[in-house]
Formats: structure tokens, C-alpha cells, sequence
């Protein structure tokens, strides 16, 4: 039994903060949250004294790419290092993004789900792990492999992580199957290009007609997998909640068709904006990158207003990986200079990105009976969100209950 009092406790429900609290962690679950000198506990309990300090449910990254490390070609083709150096990067990057708070990851690509079963089995110390695989693609979309010079990736397809382009109905329905077959707890897809694509992809271009997305978005709800679609502006962002999709990803120009966001709203999509990326992406030494990114952050912060005001769960996502494996929890300063108050921030990454992921029954909130993940920061997150990306402040990580990091 682990015991942790006199903290200041945000439970991830929205919930005003709870003073001089006690949490008391049994068999990896809460079993009891109290106040005061209502609190108590048997003897033999390990007593932890977080006075002047803030707890919170481990945090979650509905949107990250622990695999990726650099957006050039030749790191994104897997040319530039041997498989082992690259893995044991990718490892490295898990186990920082632990001890940094974040106790799940949702990956958006590139992640196989190796990762995950050496984490349950105890080789690496990383967050729960849910891993897309792959993106889900056409010929042409964000998923397909091509170089500026047209030459497609000769890079042996990895069984580990299947190739993403899908065309036609036929196509799109083996290739979820072939995804969930490989380990994917979620189904990524893309229906526009991005900032980072390639020059004649843009982010209003669309990629896939209302049959292929209709059947993706079928086959993975068949077999109980979530869908994340990538989906910036233009006729694809409307074709992805058109054909039901679970969740949108960055959605910049959502602000740009009055129905998208009420659509959202009653059919309670969640909206994954991915500020980190793009903040990144204004610096890009590539033009049309560049461009595109300073283009959209208007329309971007008009968005999340809206969606905000909406009733639409705006929920956190670095897009990490590409630009590095800087602290998670930098979107959720982002979250805040875009509107949100502090407590949606960090509710954007609890309890609304564990609905986000369907693990609300689980995680994402510190309730009795919920798992006990947790983070414990060294000062008050709702005055000074910076302080959950300096790691001298992280003082506790707890996963399943069981102590992952103290400081
Ligand atoms: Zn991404």
C-alpha cells in the first residue's frame, strides 16, 4: 500500500484542485481519496508527504512518434543508422518520456508493437504504450514513401511495421486488417497532406474518396480500433468526420466550413491540435513548409476556439519525433496560450485524452477504483504550466501503482 498526503490533488475531471489531500494506492488501483484528518491507512503503508506539492494522473500524449528521429530522408528511411542503434534511441526516448509524467503514449506511426510487449515484459521502463503502427495512406498521401526525385523507398518493408498504401475499398479493408495483425490498438490514417509533406501535398489536399474512408473506418470499428485521422483543411477533413473517424488530428482549418466543428460537437469527435509541430515547423528550413505552418496558425488558434466553445474534447499531442522528443508537456503551455485555462490543459491530457483513447474506464482521472498513474510536481501546474517540463520538479511517477521514478 502506498500512501501519499498532504498534496494538492487535480483529479483529471475538471474538478477544482483538492487541498491537503490523501491518496491511498492499493494493488495498483486508487482505493480511497481523502482530506484532512479524515485520512487513514494501516500501519504497514508506505507514507509518502507531498506537502507543496501538486498530484496528478499520469499524463497522456494522445499524438506522438517515439520511433521517428528527424524528419530528413535519410533518418526517416532508416539509412542513416543501423536498426539497433535506432531501436535502442527509441527506447531511450520511452523511458525519458516516463519519467517526464507521461504515463501513456498514443503512437501515430512508426512504432512497432515490439515496444509495447517489451515494456509488459519488463525489459524498458515506458508509459502503456498504444501504437497505430503505420499510417494508412494512398498512393501519394503522407503514409507513401516517395523522395522529391519521385524514387519510391527500396528499404525492405520491416514485418514489424507494414507498408500503409491502401487504394480502393479492397485495399483499405486488408491493409486495417494487416495493421491490426501486426498489433495496432488504433487505426491511423490521413485524408490530407500536412506541413511537413511534400511540396504538391499541402494541407488542404485531400487523399482518399468517401468509399475508402467509409471502409476503413467500417473495418477498423469491426475490429474494435479507434480511428486517428490526420486531417489538416480542404474536402479531406470534411471526408474524414464525414465517414466517422474518432478522432481528427491537427484539424488547422476547421475554423474554414461553419458545419465541421457542430459535426464534431454532436458526434463527440475529439480534436487533436498538435500546437508543438507546428511552432516547429514556422522555423523550417524548408520553404513550403515554412510557409505552410505560418499560414495556418491563425486559422489553427480560431479552431481550437471554437471547438472549445463547441463543446468539442480539444485533447493534447505533441506530433513528436520528427522535431525530436522535446517534454510532452510542452503542448499543454501551447493549449493554454491558445485558451484553454489551465485546468482543460491538463484535463486535455487526463481525463479527456484517456476518453480520447478509450481507456476512461482505466487511467486518465484519480478516482477510487481507477488505476493508480500519477505524477507528482514540485510547485502548482495551474500557475505555472511550464514547471511540468523541467525534470527536477517531476518528483514521483507511479504506473499500475507501482513507483516508476522519485526524486
Ligand atoms: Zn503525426
Amino acid at each position: 500500500m502506498l500512501v501519499l498526503r498532504g498534496g494538492t490533488l487535480i483529479d483529471g475531471t475538471g474538478r477544482a484542485p483538492l487541498r491537503d489531500a490523501t491518496l491511498v494506492i492499493e494493488d495498483g488501483r486508487v482505493e480511497a481519496v481523502t482530506t484532512g484528518a479524515a485520512a487513514t491507512w494501516p500501519s504497514s503503508a508506505e507514507v509518502i508527504d507531498v506537502a507543496g506539492m501538486t498530484v496528478l494522473p499520469g499524463l497522456i500524449d494522445c499524438h506522438d512518434h517515439m520511433a521517428l528521429h528527424g524528419y530528413e530522408l535519410a533518418s526517416r528511411w532508416e539509412l542513416n543508422e543501423a536498426g539497433s542503434t535506432r531501436h535502442l534511441r527509441t527506447a531511450r526516448a520511452i523511458e525519458h518520456t516516463l519519467a517526464m509524467g507521461y504515463t501513456t503514449i498514443r503512437d501515430a506511426g512508426g512504432l512497432d508493437a515490439g515496444f509495447r510487449a517489451a515494456i509488459e515484459q519488463g525489459l524498458l521502463a515506458g508509459p502503456r504504450l498504444l501504437t497505430a503502427v503505420a499510417i494508412i495512406s494512398p498512393i501519394g498521401g503522407i503514409g507513401d514513401r516517395v523522395s522529391p526525385s519521385g524514387h519510391e523507398c527500396m528499404v525492405p518493408a520491416d514485418p514489424a511495421l507494414p507498408r500503409g498504401v491502401a487504394n480502393g475499398v479492397d485495399e483499405v479493408r486488408r491493409v486495417v486488417r494487416t495493421m491490426v495483425r501486426a498489433g495496432a490498438d488504433v487505426i491511423k490514417c490521413a485524408t490530407t497532406g500536412g506541413a511537413s509533406s511534400r511540396a504538391g501535398h499541402g494541407p488542404k489536399d485531400p487523399a482518399f474518396d468517401p468509399d475508402e474512408m467509409r471502409a476503413l473506418v467500417d473495418e477498423a470499428h469491426a475490429l474494435g480500433r479507434k480511428v486517428m485521422c490526420h486531417a489538416l483543411g480542404g474536402p479531406g477533413l470534411r471526408l474524414a468526420l464525414e465517414a466517422g473517424v474518432d478522432s481528427i488530428e491537427h484539424g488547422c482549418y476547421l475554423d474554414e466550413d461553419p458545419e465541421l466543428i457542430p459535426m464534431m460537437a454532436e458526434r463527440s469527435t475529439f480534436f487533436v491540435p498538435t500546437l508543438t509541430v507546428y511552432e516547429y515547423h514556422s522555423e523550417s528550413k524548408a520553404a513550403h513548409v515554412r510557409e505552410r505552418s505560418r499560414a495556418l496558425r491563425e486559422h489553427h488558434l480560431a479552431s481550437i476556439q471554437r471547438a472549445l466553445a463547441a463543446g468539442v474534447k480539444v485533447v493534447a499531442g505533441t506530433d513528436a519525433g520528427g522535431h525530436g522528443h522535446p517534454p510532452n508537456a510542452a503542448e499543454l503551455q501551447h493549449l493554454v496560450a491558445a485558451g484553454l485555462t489551465p485546468l482543460q490543459a491538463i484535463r486535455a491530457a487526463t481525463g479527456w485524452a484517456a476518453e480520447c483513447v478509450g481507456l476512461e474506464r482505466e487511467i486518465g482521472t484519480l478516482e477510487k477504483a481507477k488505476r493508480a498513474d500519477l505524477v507528482v510536481v514540485a510547485g502548482d501546474p495551474l500557475a505555472d504550466m511550464g514547471i511540468l517540463q523541467s525534470a527536477e520538479r517531476i518528483r514521483l511517477v507511479v504506473k499500475d501503482g507501482v513507483t516508476q521514478l522519485r526524486r
